[in-house]
């Protein structure tokens, strides 16, 4: 068994394999943290990192590959074309355990929804795992300390290496062009991607879903699928699981209804009723006690880089919304927007096609600061529409420069739109060097 990447997933894919007997080898093209390299050697798993050797990789039964690697890797191709099968560390993972298994995915929303599934499942004293994206990876909790139920979020690159594993309870939370650098520059081969989350589903599991979502709904009509569907929306319509009516969410199972005053809910924002609405029907389906529900809905404390208050200086306030990293993520921070704005946006562009947010900018944003190595693209689109842009190279500079522009009253919102990459570490470095410089205003 190889294992290619020793990151999170790769390391407890790793010491799976090993407890269950296989031949193991990790390879890394890049350098090994610390940490894993401490739990493979006392694991006894042998590993290698900075190169791929082609030898021991390409003489594998098969490989479990970490979802940060694309598919057009050499080493990949190379895989490929022999047929060797890869597969992901979930589908792994899923072999060695019967645990219940919900699974989250969307373009966006899967972290909160899946932190909020997981604090209702925990607050009403189920003893949950929380795996995928977050928290600890499947695989070394399967291996070393197993749970009953899992809640688990699925990007569509570990979707993309799944193939017999079946979510008991699948969340589709919405399809909107993210990743299509990944995906050919076609966006069917992501939404089919999303889609595999219905894989080996029966008429037994659940398929819970944004029926707003305009790809959601037409994929829905042709592909019929098999799961018992928990269909969620802004309004009740007929049919539909979830709903918000007179200011309330409900949900509707056969468990019985469960209703709540929308402003009780802990989250804020349009985007977040949908992630409180599938996160309920999934509690309900689960047949947790609604006074449970209620209580874990109203305590959840949010999550970090999302829509995150860092501070209020001199009448402005400033938002760190650095997981923004497409453009429909940024449409929702806009559109919960209640003053003007400075936006700071710009990063690494993953195909983007910024009139998502045209109007939303126009009406809200009067001085754009565009943070990235190569700006030519954001001011293509938006020279002429915002009265004031900025360029800049660093975030020290972006809120030295959001805060000569903003005035009493407005909101600095870093909602960048794109991944992180060129100038930063990862998302969360960008939103932590954000707070920093505002809280040093
Ligand atoms: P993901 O894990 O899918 O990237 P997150 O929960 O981390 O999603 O949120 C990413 C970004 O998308 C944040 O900027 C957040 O405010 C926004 N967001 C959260 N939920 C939704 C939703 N249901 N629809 C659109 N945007 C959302």
């Amino acid at each position: 068994m190889v294992i290619l990447g020793a990151g999170e997933s790769g390391t407890g894919a790793a010491i799976l394999a090993k407890k269950e007997g296989f031949d193991v080898f990790v390879s890394d093209s890049s350098a090994i943290k610390p940490n894993y390299k401490a739990m493979l050697d006392s694991h006894g798993i042998r590993w290698e990192e900075g190169q791929h050797t082609e030898e021991a990789i390409l003489n594998a039964d098969e490989v479990v590959k970490s979802p940060g690697i694309p598919d057009k890797a050499p080493i990949i191709r190379k895989l490929k074309a022999q047929g060797t099968p890869i597969i992901s560390e979930i589908e792994f993972a899923g072999r060695y355990t019967d645990a219940k298994m919900i699974c989250i995915t969307g373009s966006n929303g899967k972290t909160t929804t899946t932190l909020l599934t997981h604090h209702i499942l925990t607050e009403a004293g189920i003893d949950a795992g929380l795996a995928g994206n977050v928290g600890n990876s499947l695989a070394l909790q399967v291996a070393e300390s197993p749970h009953p139920v899992y809640v688990i979020e699925l990007s569509s690159f570990q979707l993309d290496n799944m193939y017999q594993f079946k979510a008991d309870i699948a969340i589709l939370l919405n399809i909107t062009p993210d990743h299509l650098d990944r995906y050919n520059y076609e966006m069917q081969n992501y939404v089919d991607a999303k889609f595999r989350i219905l894989q080996n589903q029966t008429a037994h599991d659940a398929f819970i879903f944004w029926n707003d979502d305009p790809i959601i709904a037409r994929e829905i009509q042709k592909r019929n699928p098999a799961a018992t569907l928990y269909p969620f929306a802004e309004t009740h319509e007929a049919g539909t699981k979830g709903y918000v009516e007179n200011n309330q969410i409900t949900v509707e199972t056969t468990n019985g209804i469960f209703s709540m005053e929308e402003e009780l809910l802990a989250l804020t924002g349009k985007h977040n009723l949908y992630n409180s609405l599938a996160a309920t029907i999934a509690a309900k389906i689960m047949d947790l006690k609604d006074e449970k529900i209620r209580a874990a809905l109203r305590s959840f404390s949010g999550v970090e880089h999302r829509l995150e208050k860092v501070a209020r200086v001199r009448g402005v306030d400033y938002i760190n919304d650095s997981k923004a990293t497409n453009v429909n993520s940024c449409w929702y921070a806009l559109q919960s927007m209640r003053t003007p704005v400075v936006l700071i946006l710009g990063g690494t562009d993953k195909g983007n096609d910024y009139s998502e947010i045209e109007d939303l900018v126009k009406e809200k944003v009067h001085s754009l600061i565009f943070l990235g190595v190569d700006n030519a693209k954001l001011h293509r689109f938006f020279d002429g529409k915002v009265p004031e842009i900025e360029d800049a190279r660093s975030m020290e500079e972006a809120v030295t420069k959001a805060y000569r522009m903003a005035h009493k009253g407005d909101t600095v919102l870093l909602s960048p739109c794109c991944a992180s990459f060129d100038l930063f570490k990862c998302y969360e470095d960008r939103g932590d060097q954000f707070k920093a410089y505002v809280r040093n205003l």
